[in-house]
C-alpha cells in the first residue's frame, strides 16, 4: 500500500509547574521543548491552500504549537494557563496530538514527541504500538 510519512520539528519557549507535584518540578520554571511530530497516510488530500490532492497535510497545520501564545500557540506562555490537563510531558504531547488532529484530514495518523530536555521525552499516539 502506498504511503507517505510527514516529519517535522519545532521548539517553543515556556514556563510550566507541575501541580502537586512533591518536588521542584512543583515550582513554576521553564524550558526549550522540542516536538516532533509524523503523519503517515495512504493517500494525499487537498489543502486549505492547495486544492488538488497532492499532500498528507500542510506542515504549518501540524507546526501550530510553535506560534506565539498570543496567536494560538504555545511559545513564550506559561503551558498551566494554555492547556485545561496538566503538564506533565506525557499530558502536553496528548494535548498536541488532539488539537493537531483538529486540523488536518481524518485519514492521517499522528505520532507526537515532546523532549522535555534533551535527554527526557515522550511519544504519543491514539494507534496500538
Ligand atoms: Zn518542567
Amino acid at each position: 500500500m502506498p504511503t507517505w510519512t510527514l516529519h517535522t520539528e519545532f521548539k517553543f519557549d515556556a514556563a510550566h509547574f507541575i501541580d502537586g507535584y512533591d518536588g521542584k518540578c512543583g515550582r513554576m520554571h521553564g524550558h526549550t521543548y522540542k516536538v516532533h511530530i509524523s503523519a503517515k497516510s495512504h493517500e494525499l488530500n487537498p489543502s486549505k491552500y492547495l486544492k488538488s490532492a497532492d499532500m498528507v497535510c500542510d506542515f504549518k497545520e501540524l507546526k501550530w504549537a510553535a506560534s506565539d501564545s498570543k496567536k494560538g500557540g504555545f511559545d513564550h506562555s506559561v503551558l498551566n494557563e494554555e492547556i485545561p490537563v496538566a503538564t506533565t510531558a506525557e499530558r502536553i504531547a496528548e494535548y498536541i496530538h488532539k488539537e493537531t488532529v483538529k486540523r488536518i484530514p481524518g485519514n492521517i495518523e499522528l505520532k507526537v514527541t515532546v523532549w522535555e530536555t534533551d535527554t527526557s521525552w515522550v511519544e504519543y499516539t491514539d494507534q496500538d504500538v
